[in-house]
């Protein structure tokens, strides 16, 4: 049995489970510095059992990434493997500085070509500084002079944005944040279909979101082990975003050989999710977002609160954080509400929890709210 490989552009076999290099065994949980030796093993490992995408970027490890690879795929054949690299626009004010980021790291991988090169994490900013820069037609030059095979992009921002972006210049791929939590929470789902309407072939980042969906939620754990008793909880993200017909490939930045061997697993020999198994997924997804939110129905029993602070419509934005996962927006919307009726006010006199009828201890649940007021908003 051997990894699924998908064939990009009609010719190039690519295996379906791309080798992500930004979460590479480190020195110490405390430093960037790789551990080269375990990050080696692994990297064998996964040429040796057909991973041949391998991802990285300029910043990964604060720069150490594309260091240990140049290093440790100097003993593979070249032709090999394909290395994907991308182009951090945020650290260039100038033209010039692109061709110096470019140049360095084709210095720091030991190669005089990168197969798959990216514009890195385009926004509507980032991609207009890109415009302004002339990067898209630096890159293009370079793919003419074959020290860039495919050009693309990773994109977070808004499918309008996805749109601009597709219409304005021709891409060989891109690649999004695709998972099943994602799916509706971030777009995912239209983006995903702008890329299949435009023939992009997508590469999928965060399968696993960050790795919240390798332990989901008691619940969601419980019937996914029912359905598939020798499965991991992560290989149900992984099958998720394999699944899509337009995914080149599925991109996890594993951590040790466990993941590894999990991961491979789970792409040899292939299946596709049935419907039922999507269904399932959908329902973990729904499960994940529901796990944190506060049971409160708006019906302020528990006002008013002596201490000023508008209980149930603290509740109901934070309600829509933890369902959405819009951090972003929970933040705008404290800093919006009248300070005076934020959490940070509450003195745990305990009056209000009395009153509810959902039998909510307000006083704890207030207190974690103004620990993550603080974080988010600015004094
Ligand atoms: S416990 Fe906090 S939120 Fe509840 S009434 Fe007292 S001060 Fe207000
Ligand atoms: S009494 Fe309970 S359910 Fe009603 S608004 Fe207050 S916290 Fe929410």
């Amino acid at each position: 049995m051997a990894i699924t490989t998908r064939l990009f552009k009609d010719k190039l076999p690519i295996s379906l489970l791309g080798l992500g290099t930004m979460r590479l065994p480190r020195i110490n949980s405390e430093a960037s510095k790789i551990d080269d030796a375990r990050a080696k093993e692994m990297l064998d490992y996964a040429l040796a059992h057909g991973i041949n995408y391998i991802d990285t970027a300029y910043m990964y490890h604060e720069g150490d990434s594309e260091r240990f690879l140049g290093e440790a795929l100097a003993d593979h054949d070249r032709a090999s493997y394909y290395l994907a690299d991308k182009m951090p626009i945020w650290m260039a004010e100038t033209a010039e500085d692109v061709e110096r980021i470019f140049n360095h790291q084709l210095q720091k991988l030991k190669t005089d070509y990168i197969d798959f090169y990216l514009l890195h994490s385009q926004n509507k900013a980032n991609f207009e500084k890109c415009k302004a820069l002339g990067v898209y037609e630096f890159l293009s030059r370079k793919r003419e002079e074959g020290a860039i095979r495919y050009l693309g992009f990773s994109f977070h921002d808004t499918p309008d944005v996805l749109q601009e972006i597709v219409d304005t210049y021709a891409w060989d791929f891109a690649q999004i944040q695709l998972n099943y939590a994602d799916w509706e929470i971030q777009d995912a789902r239209r983006q995903y279909e702008i890329l299949a309407e435009n023939k992009i072939p997508c590469i999928v980042m965060e399968p696993v979101r960050g790795g919240a969906l390798a332990d989901v939620c008691p619940s969601a754990n419980e019937r996914f082990r029912a359905a598939r008793p020798d499965a991991s909880i992560a290989s149900w993200a992984i099958r998720y975003a394999a699944s899509m017909p337009n995914v080149m490939t599925v991109l996890s930045g594993m951590s040790n050989m466990e993941q590894l061997e999990d991961n491979l697993a789970t792409m040899t020999d292939f299946k596709p999710l049935t419907e039922e198994e999507l269904a399932l997924c959908y329902s973990a997804a729904h499960d994940w977002r529901m796990k944190d939110v506060i049971p409160c129905t708006g019906c302020r029993y528990c006002m008013d609160c002596p201490a000023g602070v508008d209980i149930p419509a603290m509740f109901a934005l934070f309600n829509d954080y933890t369902m959405n996962k819009a951090r972003g927006r929970y933040a705008r919307a404290l800093t919006d509400a009248d300070p005076a009726t934020r959490p940070h006010n509450c003195v745990a006199c305990g009056m209000c929890a009395e009153q509810c009828p959902q039998h909510i201890a307000i006083p704890e649940k207030m207190a974690e709210l103004a620990k993550l007021e603080a974080k988010l908003v600015k004094a």
